[in-house]
């Protein structure tokens, strides 16, 4: 007998004859280990969820296409990129970072932008945020700073002695303290911000030449932010409002779309370059390398099921396709190991099989084998060993990454804290904040730094009187803090500003 379509089953396929009473022994219980249904319907209930993201844990996506609109072939070799008007099916997720799976979506925070190419070459994962630098540059720091974003250990509450006290030891963060306190810091949904790499990336074109770049997506909708108060009243009445506003605008054929443009520099200018180009607590300002169009991505189909696509969507920035590689970043570096080894972590060895991960646009052809839910034919009969003589798959040497010249001490390298370091802090400030920004930057950063220690708020204060002294002095007015004071802390060094502020 075929079972109809609308029949009930287990998950083995059997059909249910009840699925409102349990099977018990009289009627009043108790129940019998051999109601098969129940069991299966309970065990797997209990398996529900897996583990959270440590980062990014709340977040919504969508699947869309991505169009090359500009010819830079000149600069990578990217199948993908090789025409103008062609085009390559996209995922991407949008993300708070420190919130958990349940958070709200107005939350101050950066925001996950992360975009998977399913390309003819295999998966190229961009996997950027909504703001153009990082609060660290050394991959060592990133779960400390992580820790302080999230829940205090005795109390498990937010934390601003936590938050506060690791930024001010930390000035190198000082630029992106300044976005993130800015109403960028609060975009109105997912729609409405812009997407960068942050990272510097290699590009390679198809003469083995190589180049640097920033990627950036700029939003057509407009840049649109929440204030501190909208964004704190949002939070109660409608946390989930950004998944549903993306969810909702492209059931209605409101399609978002961001233009997609690079920041290119030879290794010649990297070489003399004023900055060290692979920081990423520092941009190129566009003065020094234009924004250069490539393509347009568009969404337009929601996931048909969340978990499905979005929770189990798996990114990393190691995910690259012949004419894109990796840059010296130290933080990069750290990522290219972290979000596979996470993945493995959350969904398994195999994650790459689950349908959003797997290439639409090419196909495996490996000698991995076996590990938990396999679920493919595992290379069937093909040979599992490299080198063979079974036809097995081969390496194709024309493929690989330039040659890059690298070489140096092996030490733990320090970065040495320096006037420069504060310079673009003060130019987003000075130069690019309207003062409306202003007055809104400071009033985000009174209202929470307020509730750190004294000798915390001191700290900081006087790492925004290094970026810009209007800015230092406004927020020291707004925290009642002694000015004098402010301006000697900022005039040592930050050994001595770490220890004429201990606890
Ligand atoms: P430009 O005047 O050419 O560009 C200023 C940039 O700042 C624009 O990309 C703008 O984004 C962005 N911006 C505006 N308000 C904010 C804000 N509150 N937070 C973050 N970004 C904002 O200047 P430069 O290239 O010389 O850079 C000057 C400063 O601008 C930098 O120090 C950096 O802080 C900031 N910036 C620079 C970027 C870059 O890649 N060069 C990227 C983003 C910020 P939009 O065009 O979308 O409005």
């Amino acid at each position: 007998m075929s079972i109809k379509k609308s029949t009930l089953t287990t998950s083995a396929g059997m059909p249910v004859s009840d699925d409102i009473n349990s099977m018990t022994a009289g009627k009043q219980g108790p129940a019998l280990i051999q109601d098969i249904h129940l069991l299966d319907k309970l065990a797997h209930f209990d398996r529900e969820r897996i583990p959270e993201r440590v980062v990014h844990a709340k977040g919504a996506g969508a699947f869309g296409y991505f169009e090359v609109t500009k010819d830079l072939t000149r600069y990578t070799r990217a199948d993908f990129l090789s025409q103008v008007g062609k085009r390559t099916e996209v995922f991407t997720r949008f993300s708070t970072v420190g919130g958990e799976k349940g958070s709200a979506d107005s939350e101050r925070d950066p925001r996950g932008f992360a975009v998977k190419f399913y390309t003819h070459e295999g998966n190229y994962d961009f996997v950027g945020n909504n703001t153009p630098v990082f609060f660290i540059r050394d991959p060592l720091k990133f779960p400390d700073f992580i820790h302080t974003q999230k829940r205090h250990p005795a109390k498990n509450t937010k934390d601003a002695n936590m938050f506060w006290d690791f930024l001010s030891l930390t000035p190198e963060s000082i630029h992106q303290v300044t976005v993130l306190f800015s109403d960028r810091g609060t975009p109105s949904d997912y729609r409405h911000m812009n997407g960068y790499s942050g990272h510097t990336y290699m590009w390679y074109n198809a003469k083995g030449e190589h180049f640097w770049v920033k990627i950036h997506f700029k939003t057509e909708q407009g840049i649109k932010n929440l204030t501190r108060e909208e964004s704190t009243k949002l939070a109660g009445q409608d946390p989930d409002h950004a998944t549903r506003d993306l969810y909702e605008s492209i059931e209605k054929g409101d399609y978002p779309s961001w233009r997609v443009y690079v920041q290119i520099m030879t290794p010649d200018q990297v070489a003399k370059y004023k900055y060290d180009s692979f920081d990423i607590t520092k941009v190129w300002p566009h003065s020094d390398a234009p924004l250069q169009e490539v393509g347009v991505m568009v969404l337009n189909r929601n996931p048909i099921n969340y978990f499905a696509e979005v929770e189990q969507a798996a990114f990393s920035p190691g995910n690259f396709v012949p004419g894109i590689g990796p840059s010296p970043d130290k933080m990069l570096q750290g990522r290219l190991f972290s979000y596979h080894d996470t993945h493995r972590h959350r969904l398994g060895a195999n994650y790459h099989l689950i349908p959003v991960n797997s290439p639409k646009g090419a196909m495996e052809n490996s000698y991995q084998r076996d590990g938990q839910m396999r679920t493919d034919n595992n290379g069937a009969e093909g040979p599992n060993y490299y080198p063979n003589s079974f036809d097995g798959p081969l390496p194709d040497p024309g493929v690989g990454m330039p040659s890059i010249d690298i070489s140096g001490i092996a030490a733990r390298h320090a970065y040495t804290l320096s006037d420069i370091d504060f310079v673009q802090a003060g130019n987003l400030y000075k130069s690019v904040m309207t003062d409306l920004d202003r007055d809104h930057l400071i009033g985000n950063i009174v209202s929470h730094l307020r509730n750190a220690q004294k000798r915390i708020q001191f700290r900081q204060t006087a790492l925004f009187y290094k970026a810009n002294t209007d800015y230092g002095i406004r927020v020291a007015q707004g925290l009642n803090l002694n000015i004098e004071e402010v301006k000697h802390l900022a005039s040592v060094t930050q050994e001595e500003r770490v220890n004429a502020t201990k606890g």
